[in-house]
């Protein structure tokens, strides 16, 4: 049997911190994470026992909860300046800024109203 079709027939993931591993096609599998080696022939055995328990699979998992870990560093770079809202009158709106175009041309500064959920942007 070719030895490459076997490796391909399931995920198999890093014993050190659990990302799932990259067959480099000869025979040894590397960790994208932490760059750990093991050779492919070692993981016969549990590329069965992963192949009986589909649900184990923890890809999903792991998408959400990097989506939210990007979220908190959208609020992280959220900050409150003293700006008064031009809808409700609210005296403090949250901004963050963003580099849309080139250095040399300035930025955006996106303002939102905590309170009533106004927003707009202005180019410095
Ligand atoms: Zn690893
Ligand atoms: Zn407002």
């Amino acid at each position: 049997m070719n030895p490459d079709l076997k490796i391909s027939s399931g995920p198999i993931f890093c014993h050190q911190c659990g990302t799932l591993m990259i067959n480099t096609g000869d025979d040894v599998l590397v960790c994208s994470a932490c760059n750990a080696e093991k050779n492919a022939v070692e993981y016969d055995d549990i590329i069965i026992v992963t192949k009986s328990n589909p649900k184990s699979f923890p890809s999903k998992l792991r998408l959400r909860r990097s989506k939210i870990q990007q979220l908190d560093r959208y609020k992280e770079e959220s900050a409150r300046i003293k700006e008064k809202c031009p809808k409700c009158g609210n005296d403090e709106m949250s901004y963050h800024t963003m580099q849309l175009r080139s250095a040399d041309e300035g930025q955006t500064v996106f303002y939102h109203c905590p309170n009533c959920g106004y927003k707009f942007s202005i180019n410095s």
